[in-house]
């Protein structure tokens, strides 16, 4: 999956997810990259969410949108993206779900339960996106 989310400096937020899907997937799956609430979620005011992982367990945890339920609820979201991985886990096991997310006021935040994950962040007026790959990598 390759998946991005953004805040405009009009507030607006956006969330896109691209991905293949998974590995011997069956003719005709649909996984949750393209289901609004699992693999993706933007509503202005609360935040964008993309996700990574196994689709089958991150529908049926309807991951994006159980973060902007928490953010909604007062969750902040690097606290947010945590709980809904520990989620997925408890209900799952590891090695399934990643997600990257901002908020309403552009904070970034990840997280995963995958050894690695491939993220990058970047704002208006820096001359670099930060790029991390490990769980203790320097990264919102
Ligand atoms: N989430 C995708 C799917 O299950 C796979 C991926 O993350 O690449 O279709």
């Amino acid at each position: 999956t390759v998946g991005a989310v953004a805040l405009d400096r009009d507030g607006n937020l956006a969330a896109a997810t691209s991905t293949g899907g998974t590995i011997l997937k069956w003719p005709g799956r649909v996984g949750d990259s393209p289901l609004p609430g699992a693999g993706y979620w933007a509503e202005n005011g609360v935040c964008a969410v993309s996700a990574t992982g196994i689709g089958e367990f991150i529908i049926r945890a309807m991951a994006s949108f159980r973060v902007a339920m928490l953010i909604k609820g007062g969750i902040k979201v690097s606290d947010a993206v945590k709980q809904v991985v520990n989620y997925v886990t408890s209900l799952f096991g590891p090695g399934n779900i990643g997600l990257i997310a901002i908020d309403s006021l552009g904070n970034v935040a990840s997280a995963f339960n995958t050894e690695v994950m491939g993220r990058a962040w970047g704002r208006e007026g820096m001359d670099k996106v930060i790029v991390a790959h490990f769980p203790g990598d320097p990264f919102p």
